[in-house]
């Protein structure tokens, strides 16, 4: 039996996450959580699943769950510390980190330390920290095993491989909700149409992330980090599909790929039984005469501006990478509440950019003062 920490168990990932748990009972045991303020769904969690740690963002959703659950057999806490709390509670076996945002950076680091295996949705964390938190995770022996669906089917084709000898890692993009637009025709698009995905349903920000291409670039930046790859052997390859979910290339040419229907639950799953295989519950199997044909194209980093900006930053490395996330983080966060056009969050990140000197092999403290600093600058360009 595996105690797992699951942190943002009220979203996309954590729901599904929770489902796996809850379908291989005899495997999986949920024993501390966190989710930000969504109180009903996180109730309704808890009621379930009877975790024995609780974390929520702020002080009024605690004092809520403590008016709703008493002060008895759960353990509540909220804000930062909580949430820190709630990844190392009880010295659990793998910690599920799967809120959005580079919030997640600090959890996963005292995680590490404390020898947890970690299954990593929040891409924002390698992005942001990269060098520090596979150093770090190198140094404790903690394996960090990927849940975005690109890095896990890289993760999987690479089993049993001679890492030594990949000529090249191919990661597939589905193209997101704008994906047969111009970029003269993305001018007037409504939130409503960037939050319609055609082929995955995920939280907000990432939906965005995926119409503006930005998803892939930060996948572009998280597969250099956990595969130790240099960028000009990542590939980005364009796949409406989304059956192939990557591939990785060999010195001899041979391609490995990993395929399925699009279903979050499969590496979510695969992180947590690895290195055995699990059967998923009510998934789909794939049935590629249906299908019948797969496509493929060169990616447009004209037309993906964001893609470009993203590999840009993390060629350049050093405090380019935190302050690539932390402008988008705030420049989509901007664009969901309708107060800037979609066109302009790739302006915004650019500028932010290049109005950025970079600091070469960061501190975390230099990581954050960056973040927080991007963050109050691109504020102002919004405001
Ligand atoms: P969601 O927005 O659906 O969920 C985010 C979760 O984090 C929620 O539980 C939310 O709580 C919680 N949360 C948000 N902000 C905070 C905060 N400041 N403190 C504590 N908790 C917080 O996101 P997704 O599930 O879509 O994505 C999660 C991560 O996984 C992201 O990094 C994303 O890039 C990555 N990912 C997601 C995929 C997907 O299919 N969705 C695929 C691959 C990667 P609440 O809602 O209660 O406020
Ligand atoms: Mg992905």
């Amino acid at each position: 039996m595996k105690k797992i920490s699951l942190l943002g168990a009220t979203g996309s990932i954590g729901i599904q996450t929770l489902d796996v748990i809850a379908s291989h009972p005899n495997e999986f045991n949920l024993v501390s959580m966190s989710f930000g303020s969504n109180v009903k769904s996180g109730i309704d969690i808890i009621k379930k699943f009877k975790p024995k740690f609780v974390a929520v963002k702020d002080k009024d959703t605690y004092s809520l769950l403590i008016d709703t659950f008493g002060s008895g057999d759960i353990t509540f806490h909220y804000g930062q510390d909580g949430l820190i709390e709630a990844a190392v509670f009880d010295d659990v076996d793998i910690l599920v980190n799967a809120v959005v945002g580079s919030v997640g950076l600090v959890p996963t680091l005292k995680a590490i330390e404390h020898g947890i295996t970690i299954a990593l949705a929040n891409k924002e964390t390698l992005v942001t920290a990269g060098h520090i938190v596979m150093e770090l995770a190198n140094q404790y022996n903690v394996p960090i095993l990927p849940v975005d669906s690109e890095h896990s089917a890289i993760y999987q084709c690479l089993q049993g491989e001679d890492t030594k000898a990949i000529d090249k890692l191919i990661i597939t993009a589905s193209g997101g909700s704008f994906r047969d637009k111009t970029r003269d025709e993305l001018k007037g698009v409504t939130v409503e149409q960037a939050l319609n995905h055609p082929n995955w349903s995920m939280g907000a920000k990432i939906t965005i992330d995926s119409a503006t291409m930005m998803n892939k670039g930060l996948e572009v930046i998280e597969a250099h980090w956990l595969f130790q790859m240099p960028y000009e052997k990542i590939e980005v390859l364009l796949h409406k599909e989304s059956i192939i979910h990557s591939m990785v290339q060999f010195e001899d040419y041979s391609v490995i790929a990993q395929l399925g229907t699009p279903d979050m639950r499969v590496p979510i799953q695969y992180a947590l039984s690895y290195p055995n295989r699990l059967p998923i519950h009510n998934g789909n199997r794939l049935n590629l005469s249906e299908i019948g044909l797969l496509h493929f194209e060169q990616m447009d980093f004209d037309r993906f501006r964001s893609l470009y900006l993203a590999f840009e930053s993390g060629k350049s490395g050093g405090t380019m990478p935190t302050v690539l996330n932390a402008s988008n983080e705030v420049a989509v966060a901007a664009f969901l509440k309708g107060q800037i056009s979609f066109l302009k969050i790739d302006e915004i990140i650019e500028k932010a950019l290049d109005s950025h000197a970079n600091i070469t092999h960061p501190t975390l403290e230099q990581i954050q003062e960056v973040d927080k600093l991007t963050r109050t600058y691109v504020q102002s360009l919004i405001s």
